[in-house]
């Protein structure tokens, strides 16, 4: 008989809840995150996985995890999310450039990757909150550090049953982001900037999520509360679909064989892209290494080559703002996998991360990820990545893709490995016109007096692309949302958006 696949917290064993469950509770009680009990395999082979388009493949992966939904249940949320809010029929196209591919997934709605899983989600949540019995109505609590934020807002927007609201690091995304964000329409909408950083506008949710006095708040206004930040299983599912098909059409091209191992790159922040990767080779996908790419916020670059993690540093900002990130949560999910479930261990990493700042692994956890590789650019290094792409193979990418790009030629230069590899492509250079004119521009002169919405313009006639949809006109919608509090604030900001 097949065992059946249930949720539990990386810091508590007793509980076992279902995945509905797990979608709406978004955290555990116990501060832990909910993980599958097991990893389900792939149990189709290749040469039939192949034949199944991305939404094919979407129901397919979904319904192995989401096993208290119905097939037509995941249907109907797969045909809904993945859409024409598509730019791109493939939904997340694979484009060779030199040697790499580079995996697009910025074709959504709002040209981010978290387009891929955020389209999806309020369809699930919907169809979860129903099984799981509630009425209430659901508060989708989000900490962004940039792209999270504008993809919940369009995604939740005007949602029957819910509502969202949004925290970004004020002056901590970019002046596109932002406007993105602050001109988001809908009656169940919330935004502010936060005096802070990610790092603080994230913790300041997940106390949220914690306190007693809000959450009896809560419940008397008829409220639950949620989220769509990657701490929520349900943001990380979808995202293992995409890798799978890169593999499936990188055989349909001939560019590898059945078996053939692939390397990913992945630039990273909150650790929960690469996670997802990491989950779709425990399915079977075959992968040799994952390139973990960091910006100057290098913490991660740290802990995979020393086995210790270190958060006792100053956040840095930088071109990649949505990587500028010390605590990467999503850790724990690997973490969880490569101690075997000890819970009571993980319970003490993170009460020294809490208390000290750090903690480290041991030995035999580290040889069981000796298959992530770390690696990392600095500022300059992320602009010279834009520049070779476009002069050498007329690819534009954007600041985040281009850290994974640097740290793939420098994995190269330094292992003369040559397996095929996949860069994820994580964001629309167009959401990035600064830096990538920056870049690519041989005529400072030509753009640095222009404000970043005519660099939109600028940055489309010099590198002969088009402006994506969601972009064209930002800088003609107006601006709904001026808010701005403290850290200690957000408690008051929630309560105020709510009403309670
Ligand atoms: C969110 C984001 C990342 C980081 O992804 P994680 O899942 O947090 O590691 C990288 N690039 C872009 C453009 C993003 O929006």
């Amino acid at each position: 008989m097949k065992a059946e696949l249930f949720y539990t917290s990386t810091r508590g064993k007793a509980h076992r809840i279902t995945s509905s469950q797990a979608i709406v509770k978004g955290i555990a009680d116990d501060g832990g995150l909910y993980v599958p009990s097991f990893i389900p395999a792939l149990d189709l082979p290749m040469t039939e996985l192949i034949k199944m388009d991305y939404r094919g493949l979407a129901c397919y992966v979904l319904g192995k995890f989401l096993t208290d939904f119905t097939p037509e249940e995941i249907r109907i949320c797969v045909a809904r999310a993945y859409d024409d809010k598509f730019d791109s029929g493939d939904i997340a196209p694979l484009v060779k450039a030199g040697d790499a591919y580079f995996l697009e997934l910025y074709h959504g709605a709002t040209s981010a990757f978290k387009d891929m899983a955020l389209s999806l989600l309020p369809h699930i949540l919907t169809i979860a909150a129903k099984k799981s019995g509630i009425k209430k109505e659901i508060v989708i609590l989000t900490a962004t550090s940039g792209d999270t934020g504008k993809a919940a807002l369009e995604s939740f927007a005007n949602v029957e049953g819910s509502r969202i609201i949004v925290f970004y690091p004020d002056k901590g995304v970019s002046l596109i982001q932002e406007r993105q964000m602050i001109t988001q329409e809908g009656k169940n909408v919330f935004v502010s900037a936060i005096k802070g950083n990610f790092d603080d506008a994230q913790t300041g949710v997940k106390n949220i999520f914690n306190d007693r006095e809000i959450l009896k708040l809560a419940e008397g206004g008829n409220y639950i509360f949620s989220s769509a930040n990657s701490i929520n299983i349900g943001r990380l599912i979808p995202q293992i679909v995409y890798y799978i098909n890169s593999y499936l059409r990188l055989l349909e091209r001939n560019e590898i064989k059945e078996c053939n191992d692939i390397n990913i790159v992945v630039p990273t922040g909150n650790f929960g892209n690469i996670l997802a990767a990491y989950y779709a080779k425990k399915m079977g996908l075959p992968v040799q290494r994952f390139l973990c790419a960091s910006n100057e916020n290098n913490v991660l670059y740290d802990f995979i080559n020393t086995g210790s993690y270190d958060r006792k540093r100053e956040l840095k900002l930088t071109m990649s703002p949505s990587m500028d990130i010390l605590i990467s949560s999503n850790l724990e999910r690997l973490l969880y996998d490569i101690c075997d479930g000890d819970t009571d261990l993980l319970k003490g990493l993170y009460e020294s991360l809490l208390n000290n700042g750090s903690f480290s692994i041991n030995q035999q956890m580290r040889e069981r990820m000796s298959d992530f590789w770390g690696g990392f650019a600095n500022e300059e290094q992320t602009l010279s990545a834009i520049k070779k792409a476009f002069y050498s193979y007329g690819y534009l990418m954007d600041t985040h893709t281009a850290v994974g790009y640097y740290v793939y030629d420098d994995y190269k230069e330094i292992t003369s490995d040559m397996t095929k590899t996949v860069i994820a492509s994580t964001a629309s250079p167009f959401k990035f016109p600064h830096s990538v004119l920056k870049a690519i521009s041989k005529n400072p002169e030509e753009y640095e007096n222009l404000d970043e919405f005519s660099m939109l313009d600028k940055l489309s006639e010099t590198a002969h692309q088009e402006i994506p949809y969601p972009l064209k006109n930002i800088a003609n919608k107006k601006i709904l949302h001026h808010n701005i509090c403290d850290i200690s604030e957000m408690k008051d900001f929630v309560k105020k958006s709510l009403d309670i």
